[in-house]
């Protein structure tokens, strides 16, 4: 069951304006790291369309209910069902449909949920459903990562960006302070999972936690090239600056320390695994 609660506020209100001005548009491309509010944002509009209640969507109305149960005969939603892609077999019967006046409301709603999965056949099928459609469809593409979207299909799209860019750029400035260089950072790619696991090794090796050991290897088996290997000690040493400036200089000065010896380590082709355990064996 989506949670309307979820959805991003200020791109609910853009697609409010467009609604009411019957400006919305019949493609979309929503680009968000989290999926959830992404998905939320896409069902809140679908809710907008066919809500009975006086407060539209009051998400409780009967046609609100059927939306977000997944019931309501205007309403679509694709996604990769426990397999890593979305075939051609997915988006076919959405061309079947496309064809079709809505059942019940004025407008069809196609939600294809990580678009960054399609299929080369798939990807070509969608391109048609695309195009402007003879009858009233709003196709709704979601993905983490716009980039990985096809070009054609991408330029078909109006994108709606959900993440902060502003955030998402000062770490990149930060990034590129330090000495990694623009090719690097595509290479690096998205960070949400490395981050996290960073972060727990990071707080193992302050309490002395014997699963930093295991974090070690952890994070070893997670790397794909030397550039996310250097990410890692880049922001190992992060967390360390940060928490010498909020005063807890317990652990993260003595941490800090052994982070420069791995610099030194590094530059004697230490590995990254063992320079790890030299942290989580000190
Ligand atoms: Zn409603």
């Amino acid at each position: 069951m989506i949670d309307l609660k979820q959805a991003a506020p200020k791109q609910i209100s853009f697609l409010k304006t467009a609604f009411e001005q019957d400006k919305l548009a019949h493609a979309y491309l929503f680009v968000d790291s989290l999926t959830q509010r992404a998905l939320a944002t896409a069902y809140w509009l679908a809710c907008l369309v066919n809500c009975t209640g006086t407060k539209r969507p009051d998400g409780t109305c009967i046609n609100c209910e059927r939306v977000l149960s997944g019931n309501h005969p205007d309403v679509f939603l694709v996604k990769p069902e426990g397999k890593q892609s979305l075939s051609i077999d997915q988006i076919r019967p959405l061309k079947e449909e496309l064809a079709k006046s809505p059942v019940e409301g004025n407008r069809r709603f196609f939600f294809i949920e990580n678009a960054q999965t399609l299929t080369m056949p798939a990807a070509n099928a969608l391109l048609n459903l695309l195009e402007e459609p003879v009858a009233p469809v709003t196709t709704i593409l979601l993905t983490n990562n716009a980039q990985q979207i096809l070009p054609t299909v991408r330029s078909r799209t109006q994108i709606i960006e959900f993440n902060d860019l502003a955030q998402a750029n000062s770490k990149s400035q930060d990034l590129l302070l330090y000495g990694f260089s623009q090719e690097d950072l595509e290479n690096l790619g998205e960070t949400a999972e490395l981050d996290k696991a960073v972060k727990y090794f990071y707080q193992e090796l302050l309490e002395n936690n014997d699963l930093a050991v295991v974090s070690a290897h952890k994070l070893a088996g997670m790397m794909k090239n030397k550039v996310q290997e250097d990410y890692v000690f880049y922001l190992l040493k992060k967390f360390c600056l940060d928490g010498i400036k909020q005063q807890q200089l317990l652990g993260n000065q003595a941490l800090l320390g052994r982070l420069l010896d791995c610099d030194k380590m590094k530059f004697s082709n230490v590995s990254f695994l063992n320079r790890l355990d030299y942290l989580a064996l000190s």
